[in-house]
């Protein structure tokens, strides 16, 4: 299966994204954290994705799909993955979709986490996010067993610094202006499931779950 993630930040994309790959065996690709282990690793794509990523402004196009399409590149063939965080332009897609196609592949389905602005700002400023094995929790909604530690590894949960209202202001905004279009781009040739995010996580999961289900059975 080829799926495309789609939803605001904080819509609970990486959240899902981890469930999904642990109950159909796939590969949980998501751009941002991709982007993240650039800079910590100090690469020259780390560098040049830095101001971007810290003002909440999305990283120039030519350069993440560089970055998807080499990470892609290296699954088995007919390998499935779950995109996460990518694509979030509609050049973005429309380059992707190319790529695909060239390689005789094309995206199996298409899921958009809807969710009001709201909800997502208060779930971004309370995230905490375990740098090792990139689970996330909420201080509120989904805490860990104990606080501020990781269930999976034990490591030190923090908070991402581009979780701060400002920036989230400013993802948000890029989110409306630049993201949203791709809905509608995939609209036009994919099937494409709406659902509402803003739904305790485990109906979420089971919503997801039930079309992924009934798509790995046809
Ligand atoms: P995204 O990857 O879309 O930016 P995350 O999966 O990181 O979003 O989720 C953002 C925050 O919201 C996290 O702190 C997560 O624990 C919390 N969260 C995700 N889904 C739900 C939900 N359905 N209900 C409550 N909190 C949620
Ligand atoms: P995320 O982890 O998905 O919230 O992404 C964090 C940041 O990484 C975003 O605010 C962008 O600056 C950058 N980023 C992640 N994915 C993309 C993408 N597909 N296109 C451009 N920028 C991206």
């Amino acid at each position: 299966m080829r799926i495309v993630l789609l939803g605001a930040p904080g819509a609970g994309k990486g959240t899902h994204c981890k469930r999904i790959e642990r109950q159909y065996s796939l590969v949980h690709l998501a751009s941002g954290d991709i982007l993240r282990q650039e800079r910590a690793a100090d690469t020259e794509l780390g560098k040049k994705a830095q101001r971007y990523m810290d003002s909440g402004a999305l990283v120039p196009d030519e350069l993440i799909v560089e970055m998807m399409t080499e990470v892609i590149k290296k699954i088995p063939e007919n390998g499935s993955f779950v995109l996460d965080g990518f694509p979030r332009t509609v050049n973005q897609a429309d380059e992707f979709d190319k790529s695909l196609a060239s390689a005789g592949q094309k995206i199996d389905i298409v899921l958009n986490l809807k969710i009001d602005d709201r909800i997502t700002v208060e779930r971004l400023t309370g995230r905490r996010s375990c740098p090792e094995c990139g689970a996330v929790y909420h201080i509120e909604n989904l805490k860990p067993k104990v606080e501020g530690i990781c269930d999976n590894d034990g490591t030190k949960l923090i908070q991402r610094p581009d979780d701060n209202p400002e920036v989230v202001a400013n993802r948000l905004r890029t989110y409306h202006e630049q993201t949203e279009p791709v809905v509608d781009y995939y609209r036009k040739n994919n099937t494409v499931y709406d659902i509402d995010a803003g739904k305790d996580a485990d109906e979420v999961i089971a919503l997801l779950f039930e079309k992924l289900d009934a798509l790995a059975k046809a």
